[in-house]
């Protein structure tokens, strides 16, 4: 969620300090009667203070510093998973069926399909810091179509989330599992026009970087 450390005599790019900055905002929780510290990207007397609460509370080592994948930042924003699109995983259709491992002729579904009605408001199915735009195809009507996002936990697990169309100011966001909205439903039914139903593609990656069954991290 972040590139380097952030605290006292840390590297603190500006991206990452405001990134923790929005964390601690969002952690009400865990800063108690501190006010809101301001989203700027500069790291301040103030941040710092409510990174020493922070682990206070938490009873983790109180250096004030967050480090990539590091305690504080699971603290933070723990890894949580929660449901794209409200609804269950694709069953059998003419182009097969939308559980992680169905077969694809000579290869296997690397993801789970998540039903989803085209227009519909899609949730980060885990929390994390959306990095980037990820698109399903490179070329053509689809490419412009069919779009996606790549979102990175604190932990260093990744999930893509394929078949959206992602909100405008969605990169560099933090999001909540279950909660968070990533963008709006696409229908696939240009690109499959014998009939499919429409779903979001979504694959996970732990933080070794192995695929994980979707279906056994996010709740039904
Ligand atoms: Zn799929």
């Amino acid at each position: 969620m972040i590139t380097s450390p952030v605290g006292l005599k840390q590297i603190n790019n500006s991206e990452d300090v405001a990134i923790i900055q929005k964390l601690l905002n969002f952690r009400k929780d865990l800063t108690k009667s501190l006010t809101d510290v301001k989203v700027d990207g500069v790291l301040g007397i103030k941040t710092l203070e409510h990174l020493r609460l922070v682990q206070k509370i938490s009873q983790i080592k109180q250096d004030a510093i967050v480090s990539p994948f590091g305690v504080t930042l699971k603290v933070l924003w723990p890894l949580e998973f929660g449901k794209p699109t409200g609804y269950g995983i694709r069953g059998k259709d003419s182009y097969g069926e939308g559980h992680h491992g169905a077969s694809r002729g000579s290869r296997v579904h690397d993801g789970a399909d998540y039903v989803s009605v085209p227009g519909q408001k899609v949730k980060a199915p885990m929390s994390g810091v959306v990095t980037k735009i990820s698109r399903p195809y490179r070329t053509g009507i689809d490419a412009l179509i069919l779009s996606g996002v790549e979102i990175l936990a604190s932990d260093g697990s990744k999930a893509w989330v394929w078949y959206i169309q992602p909100d405008p100011y969605v990169v560099g966001s933090v999001v909540k599992a279950g909660t968070s909205v990533l963008g709006i439903a696409t229908t696939l039914t240009n690109r499959y026009k014998n009939g499919i139903t429409d779903h979001v593609h979504l694959r996970i990656h732990d933080a070794n970087g192995n695929k994980v069954n979707p279906a056994t991290l996010i709740p039904s």
